[in-house]
């Protein structure tokens, strides 16, 4: 049996043999008390019979015929006159009869009286019933009777007792497996979980606070699941993304490096080499400031900015890289709108999205910023006519080095990681960003705060 279940059984065994016994004893006393009470007031009845019959008629008949009907009976009875001289008695009146007559009070009141009660030890219960002037009628009994009606009461409150023993031992093992199982069984998961075997599958341990607990750990196992599978996705993505510019420079530092080579080609490897490990170092620049924001110690200064001011920055900024390749730059901005932001970072976040817009779209095509207040919120909306994103891979573009088109993203310098920190970034705001896009059409990145 498992330690929990042997606890709970054994505290659950004891208080209910407690309750129990207490319910027991006290039965089985008021029980045994009501009958003696019952014995005793029906022998006492019977004497008052006996007397109420004697006084209408007292005569050797009636006393004949009282005594022959007590010889039958289970009780006896004495008769005795005036002075205490025994008239008539259904039985031969042995010690204890007579020590009972004996010391008999001389009052008797005209109900009767018990003389003993004392069913245990004595051998007989009597009662005396007084007769008008004439004497009085003792009742006995054999108590060896009384004794063996309580014995064969005592034997049913075994039966009773042992029967009820025995199903409590059963129902407390069954109820404490009952119990524990979901304990036993949440705690075969945590150590499974402990030993690194994420793979848990929790039946459902019912509605209450157990089950509940039950699903933490499943969801628990779960998310350690998925973060384990994403940490190996993403060091196979690192490794491969740092992999092709290193093998390009090795390469190239290589024909770079031959006495062969002439210096028109030589500059223009070490033109590649360059583009190569500056593309590199945005990498990794990018790799820290996630590893930073997942380790929480990066930080957001965030004071009163005016949003229609730094996306009017922004949008000088860009301008000359958007008519490079013959994109419009539209800027609508409603008002002036404050928002609660570091600026360095939300410039990062606009940037981002514009670069995006302007990598992924063609020439001739517009790319609108668009910032207004609705309902008490800031909507930052940035709008391309690109080439737009398929609806599958619309739920994926946030998610760390993940490209619509990977040959074609590499090609303009994309690593798969803008996104990423954007939806960071954003967050970190307190804000969320959405995505609409139709292929063919064009994306909107909306952002609200
Ligand atoms: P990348 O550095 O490759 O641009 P991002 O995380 O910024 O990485 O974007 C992820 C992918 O989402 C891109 O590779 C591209 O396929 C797609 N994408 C992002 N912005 C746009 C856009 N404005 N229009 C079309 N596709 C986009």
């Amino acid at each position: 049996m498992d330690r929990i279940s042997l606890k709970i059984g054994i505290v659950f065994f004891i208080t209910i043999l407690m309750v129990e016994g207490i319910l027991f004893y006290y039965l089985h006393f008021s029980i045994i008390h009501s009958r003696i009470d019952e014995e005793l007031n029906s022998l006492q009845t019977r004497g008052n019979n006996h007397r109420d019959i004697l006084e209408t008629s007292y005569t050797p008949e009636t006393i004949h015929h009282i005594t022959t009907m007590e010889s039958r009976t289970e009780t006896h009875v004495v008769i005795t006159d005036q002075k205490g001289e025994v008239v008539t008695s259904s039985i031969p009146m042995d010690q204890s009869m007579q020590n009972i007559v004996a010391a008999a009070p001389r009052d008797v009141p005209r109900s009767g009286l018990i003389l003993e009660d004392d069913w245990r030890d004595m051998k007989y219960i009597a009662s005396v019933s007084p007769l008008e002037e004439t004497g009085n009628v003792y009742m006995f009994k054999n108590t060896e009777r009384v004794q063996g009606l309580i014995a064969k009461l005592n034997r049913h409150f075994w039966l009773a007792g042992i029967l009820l023993l025995s199903s409590m031992v059963i129902i407390t093992l069954f109820l404490s497996r009952f119990i524990t199982k979901p304990v036993i069984k949440m705690n075969e998961a945590t150590l499974k979980i402990r030993q690194g075997d994420y793979s848990v599958a929790l039946p459902h341990l019912g509605n209450d606070e157990l089950g509940e607990l039950g699903e933490s750990i499943q969801v628990l196992a779960n998310d350690l699941n998925h973060i384990k599978r994403q940490r190996s996705e993403f060091l196979a993505s690192i490794s491969h993304e740092l992999r092709t510019p290193l093998t390009y420079i090795k390469g190239y530092a290589d024909i770079a490096g031959k006495e062969s080579t002439n210096p028109e080609d030589r500059s223009k490897y070490l033109q590649i080499i360059n583009e190569e490990a500056t593309k590199l170092s945005g990498l990794v620049k990018s790799l820290f400031e996630l590893a930073k924001m997942d380790e929480n110690t990066f930080s957001i200064q965030k004071e009163s900015v005016e949003l229609c001011k730094l996306l009017q920055g922004i949008q000088t900024k860009m301008l000359p890289s958007f008519n490079e390749k013959n994109i419009k730059l539209n800027f609508i901005c409603e008002g002036e709108i404050y928002i609660e932001a570091d600026p360095v970072r939300f410039e990062q976040i606009i940037i981002n999205l514009l670069d995006n817009a302007r990598k992924y779209s063609d020439a001739g095509t517009k790319t609108t910023i668009h910032a207004f207040k609705k309902r008490g919120r800031t909507h930052l909306a940035i709008e391309d006519q690109g080439k737009g994103i398929p609806k599958d891979d619309q739920a994926w573009v946030f998610d760390r080095f993940y490209r619509v088109d990977k040959s074609r993203s590499t090609a303009l310098g994309g690593s798969g990681l803008g996104l990423a920190i954007v939806k960071e970034l954003v967050e970190a705001h307190g804000g969320k960003i959405s995505i609409k896009s139709e292929v063919g059409k064009g994306t909107i990145f909306e952002i609200v705060i």
